[in-house]
């Protein structure tokens, strides 16, 4: 089937009782079982939920995977893939993955026997230089945030095939729409639902999928033992928002590559990043492995005084964290999402107090660079 066709169906079978076209909330905690030992599959609401299961079904078909597993936040989810890990064991990271991943594995995780190496993945050979005897997970994130820079997922999967390694990519910036690492060659593909894939900042939920049985049952396991799950609500509200994730996704591409473009020809922009640019560095294998360019553009505007001047004189895109929703949102990562890094090891890979990142939303395009062009001047 076809995305859109995936995405409205997949999982999503009229309820057995009334017919309802909706998939109902199963909100409830337990279930009556028929006698001792007898029951419908259901038990206890942490282990089972027919809302959820809808949605893990939903979103692993529109990755191209066989199993997926739902948890009640993109960070949730990347604790139990760290559980694919035992004390000892090393994982090598993207240098400039979320902050909230770094922050997960170097100051939490770190302290219970795992190790982490954090290397520049955007050159393949940083992570074979980097892979240790005790390595067990190449993690991944491509795009980063917000410097969007690209890693070859089908170089870093041939990479982890060779040295008997668990491929793990974090596709929250692109959605299933325009990136499916799983026919590329990774292992697990894990979402932040939170952000595209839920789409319109009313939920907080993670995803991890994979066509591997052995992952799947410890990640299915690992999910009922810590018991981090999305609520039946939750998963419902992200159910029906996959159902226009081809669309929204379509439109926040179409707005994001007029805005780079706009924001090219602009005096104040001193460096545009996006990856549907010729110049970003890496257009060519964002053309190979993406089938679209997603809707976070990275600009930088000199100076500090710069982006503050128009981060205030936005009207339309608001200041806010998080992204991929469709309201178009701006923030500055050096005083917010990476206000912990400090600065100079900031500038390092080009996060200057003068960036400002976009979240492109569904808006009207002209309406969103007339809102640029007016905080501009
Ligand atoms: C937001 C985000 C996360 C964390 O997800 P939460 O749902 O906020 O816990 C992980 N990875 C990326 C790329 C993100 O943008």
């Amino acid at each position: 089937m076809g995305f859109s066709t995936d995405a409205i169906h997949a999982g999503q079978i009229p309820d057995p009782t009334t017919g309802a076209i909706s998939t109902p909330i199963y909100q409830t905690s337990t279930y009556a079982q028929e006698e001792l030992g007898v029951n419908k599959g259901f038990e206890y609401g942490r282990t089972h939920n027919l809302t959820r299961q809808a949605l893990e079904i939903n979103i692993a078909t529109l990755e191209k995977g066989k199993y997926g597993i739902a948890f009640s936040s993109g960070l949730a989810s990347i604790q139990a893939i760290l559980g694919l890990m035992k004390n000892g064991d090393h994982t090598v990271v993207s240098n400039n993955v979320y902050g909230g991943t770094y922050r997960l594995m170097e100051l939490i995780m770190k302290e219970y026997g795992l190790d982490f190496s954090w290397v520049d993945t955007s050159d393949t050979k940083n992570i074979e230089n980097a892979i240790k005897k005790n390595t067990k997970i190449i993690y991944i994130e491509t795009p980063t945030n917000p410097m969007l820079n690209l890693t070859d997922i089908e170089a870093t999967a041939k990479i982890c095939k060779a040295n008997k390694l668990i491929c793990v990519v974090d596709n929250t910036f692109m959605s299933p729409y325009f990136q499916r690492p799983l026919g590329l060659g990774a292992d697990v593909v894990l979402h932040s639902t939170t952000k595209y894939i839920n789409g319109h900042c009313d939920v907080v939920g993670g995803m991890i999928i994979t066509n591997d049985f052995k992952i799947h049952e410890r990640i299915k396991y690992l999910q009922n033992a810590i018991g981090a799950v999305p609520s039946p609500f939750d998963c419902w509200l992200t159910l029906r928002a996959t159902k226009t994730l081809a669309v929204r996704m379509k439109q926040h591409n179409a707005n994001a590559i007029k805005i780079a473009e706009y924001l090219s020809t602009k005096f104040y922009a001193k460096k545009v990043i996006y990856p549907g640019l010729k110049s970003h560095p890496q257009h060519e294998l964002a053309k190979k492995q993406m089938s679209g360019f997603g809707g976070m553009i990275s600009v930088d505007f000199g100076s500090l005084d710069n982006a503050k001047k128009i981060i205030n004189n936005l009207k339309i895109f608001t200041l806010a964290e998080s992204l991929g929703g469709v309201e178009s949102l701006v923030s500055h990562p050096a005083s917010m999402t990476h206000a912990s890094v400090p600065k100079v090891e900031r500038e390092k890979f080009g996060l200057t107090d003068g960036l400002i990142r976009f979240s492109v939303g569904i808006e009207d395009a002209e309406d969103l660079i007339a809102d640029i062009e007016q905080a501009l001047k």
